[in-house]
């Protein structure tokens, strides 16, 4: 699933003489010492920069340089025979060059940035052509998102016991048995970030063929139209009642919403625990076979999904407090290695991984733009993804990643691949600096 479609736009090449372009108007040069003449000159102006430049410096030497620079960035003139450098500062403007070049390069310029040296070609310190759409959120290895049926009074103890372990759960309610003011709870824990999904409007067996098509209609889309109404919010996922559905109601069910919960997936990876003990002889076996499927799932790198109803002696066949927390707590050791979160944004990010492509221009030796693009819906693919990418950089300096508006993006860097976030249809530039450059 190589997603990294690698277009190279304009890598300049290397141009007898200086020919500086790099804040337009507005840009401020802090020039090196030493410069002789012979560099690379790259260019990156805020606004849409497209033209040629060709010029002179007093230094004797002339050159050529291209800028078609579209979008942010300081604007960088990279000297690679000598110290010295120009670094240009923002501005959004127009190309000035023309025969002459703001850069005077007689050696006798002051001031010293290394900014030039760290990554003069960054094809070379950051592998584009394995830049990838991670599996799992924040470069996880597996996933795993814990989901309470049929809305049961204990549904709010159950959600601070997640809350308290920084996890939000899944809470799937039959909209046709809550009372007016029942809907109250539901609201309180969708504010909370939990999920609310919809688990059909009256609980039926969805396996019963008298079942006409305006009953699956009622059922399931009547079912989330109402709890929208209710909370605000639309129910992204659908959990069929005793996982029991036929052909017809699983494609009622997929039309309207993001993901329909199931036992099995067909993938390997994939563990539904069951939280109760009608499927074990007794809690503590069931604690034992259900954290047994959280390491499977781990170790696949799969998705580990729990299915439970109360606690405490509410509800169906119910779990207690301490065997959520007792479970919880024995998640935590994966905590680097496992993303948790609600049912609704595993399945999108699973989804939208497949659909959602990462695409590279270097519009300069020194700067790439990554985009998320593709084809996909803007509705369901409106979280941030996180792109993974093999790096080698040298010591001293850091890979730094800005939004089109300038604003940094929070970039780690482990075992020799950054990963960073991005909303899919956004754009992001990439740039090695100096590790100085990025700490205030
Ligand atoms: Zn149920």
């Amino acid at each position: 699933m190589l997603r990294a479609s690698v277009v190279p736009v304009v890598v300049l090449g290397a141009a007898l003489g200086l020919t500086a372009c790099g804040g337009g108007s507005g840009g401020s040069a802090a020039d090196g010492s030493g410069l002789t003449g012979t560099g690379i000159s790259v260019a990156g102006n805020l606004g849409t920069n497209a033209g040629a430049s060709t010029g002179t410096d007093t230094g004797g030497n002339s050159g050529t340089a291209t800028d078609t620079n579209v979008g942010p960035g300081t604007g960088t003139t990279s000297n690679a025979d000598s110290s010295g450098s120009d670094t240009g500062q923002g501005g959004s403007g127009s190309e000035s060059n023309a025969g002459t070049d703001a850069e005077t390069g007689n050696g006798s310029n002051e001031g010293t940035s290394t900014s030039d040296t760290v990554c003069p070609d960054l094809s070379r310190c950051v592998d584009f052509t394995a830049l990838r759409i991670a599996k799992y959120k924040d470069n996880k290895r597996a996933a795993a998102s814990y989901t309470f049926d049929d809305g049961y009074a204990t549904s709010t103890a159950i959600a601070s016991i997640f809350e308290k372990a920084g996890v939000r759960a899944t809470f799937y309610i039959i909209p046709g048995i809550i009372r007016a003011d029942g809907w109250s709870m539901w609201k309180t824990l969708a504010g909370k970030g939990h999920e609310i999904g919809n688990h059909s409007m009256t609980h039926p067996d969805f396996r019963n063929t008298v079942l006409s098509d305006q009953q699956l209609d009622a059922e399931i889309n009547g079912a989330q139209r109402l709890i929208e109404q209710k909370l605000g919010i639309r129910p992204q996922t659908f959990a069929f009642p005793y996982h029991l559905y036929s052909d017809r109601a699983l494609k009622v069910a997929q039309q309207n919403h993001v993901a329909v919960r199931k036992m099995n997936l067909g993938d390997p990876g994939y563990q539904f625990a069951f939280f109760d003990t009608d499927h074990g002889t007794d809690l503590a076996g069931t604690l034992v076979t259900v954290n047994r499927q959280l390491d499977e799932a781990v170790k696949a790198g799969g998705w580990f999904v729990a299915g439970g109803h109360g606690i405490d002696g509410d509800g169906w066949s119910p779990v207690t407090t301490e065997f959520l927390q007792k479970h919880l707590a024995y998640a935590a050791q994966y905590s680097s290695a496992l993303w948790t979160d609600t049912f609704a944004n595993v399945s999108r990010y699973r989804l939208c991984r497949d659909m959602v492509k990462a695409e590279v221009l270097l519009p300069s030796s020194t700067q790439a733009n990554v985009h998320l693009t593709g084809t996909y819906d803007p509705a369901v693919c409106n979280a941030p993804m996180t792109v993974t990418v093999p790096v080698s950089i040298p010591s001293g300096a850091t890979l730094r990643t800005k939004t089109v508006d300038g604003t940094e993006v929070a970039t780690s860097v482990s075992a020799g691949t950054a990963f960073f976030s991005l909303r899919p249809g956004d754009k992001v530039s990439l740039q090695v600096v100096p590790a100085t450059k990025t700490t205030r």
